[in-house]
């Protein structure tokens, strides 16, 4: 199948996991540029370094981009500094987040570690939002040729990852389970109002992933790995590329018209 990706995509989180997978997928897939934005600027230029070779667009760069998503001014700079390189931004992956390294009952939960997740899974999405798609509304309304009629794909797209969570509860893990079903409100608010600027905006929600964010709650629950065969239908945890494939598609004109939507990719977990 000929490749739809062709334009530019900023991914968060990019330094690791879901984000590395994604930014990896998008220049595999004939992307021009991948900026590649983390808190952490060595892994950020790691996954720049290892998507060069990859790469099958003869134009493509990677840009790494040292930024704290929850900070505004960062975000602001990041963007510009986008705009400069490549002039335009076509997709937004925002997989910058965090998750919960110990399990704790509501009634222990504290406001400052509920802020703390607010600030990264919610308001960092928000802010990656807000700056991006002041850009995208500027661009020309995009058209591709696909089985020989021309389809209309809009000005952007933007892509949320949720979790599982986004829908269920799991016990003693409030603050990411409420920042995780906020983002999904936040996805679907956000799709209503850029549906009239062609931009489309979704998210997907993984069950467990192969990823270092896993790997930390393993260590705070050595129970983990044998509790997810039992739980997930499919007997196994997702590799990041089959998180990244689902995300690159739904970027893509071919689910162009896609928005608002949650996407669970789970393995099955959620069905019981
Ligand atoms: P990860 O820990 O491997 O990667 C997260 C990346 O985000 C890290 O590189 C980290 O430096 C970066 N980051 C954190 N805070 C940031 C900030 N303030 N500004 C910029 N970058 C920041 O985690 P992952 O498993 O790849 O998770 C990515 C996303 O997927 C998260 O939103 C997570 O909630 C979601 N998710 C993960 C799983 C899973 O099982 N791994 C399941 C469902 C959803």
């Amino acid at each position: 199948m000929a490749s739809t990706i062709d334009g530019v995509a900023v991914v968060t989180g990019a330094g690791s996991g879901i984000g590395r997978a994604v930014a990896l997928a998008y220049a595999a897939e004939g992307a021009r540029g991948v900026v590649v934005v983390d808190l952490n600027y060595e892994a950020a230029m790691e996954t720049a370094r290892r998507s060069k070779p990859i790469a099958t667009n003869p134009a493509y760069q990677a840009l790494a981009i040292a930024v704290d998503v929850t900070d505004i001014s960062s975000v602001d700079s990041m963007v510009q500094n986008v705009v400069e390189t490549f002039g335009r931004i076509d997709y937004n992956v925002n997989s910058a987040g965090i998750g919960v390294q110990q399990h704790r009952a509501v009634d222990e939960v504290d406001s400052l570690e509920m802020n703390r997740f607010w600030q990264v899974n919610v308001m960092g999405t928000l802010n990656c939002i807000q700056a991006i798609t002041k850009v995208m509304k500027t661009q020309s309304i995009a058209t591709v040729g696909l089985r020989g009629r021309t389809r209309e794909v809009g000005r952007g797209v933007i892509l949320n990852v949720g979790s599982c969570n986004s829908y269920i509860a799991t016990p003693q893990i409030v603050p990411y389970t409420t920042t995780k079903h906020a983002l999904l409100g936040l996805t679907k608010t956000a799709a209503l109002d850029n549906a009239p600027h062609k931009i489309r905006v979704n998210a997907i929600c993984p069950g467990w992933v192969n990823t270092p964010m896993v790997d930390a709650a393993v260590e705070g629950n050595p129970n983990l790995p044998t509790m997810m065969k039992t739980i997930i239908p499919m007997e196994r945890i997702a590799e990041v590329e089959e998180i990244a494939d689902v995300i690159v598609f739904m970027t893509s004109p071919r689910a162009s018209y896609v928005t608002g939507a949650g996407w669970i990719v789970d393995g099955g977990t959620t069905l019981q």
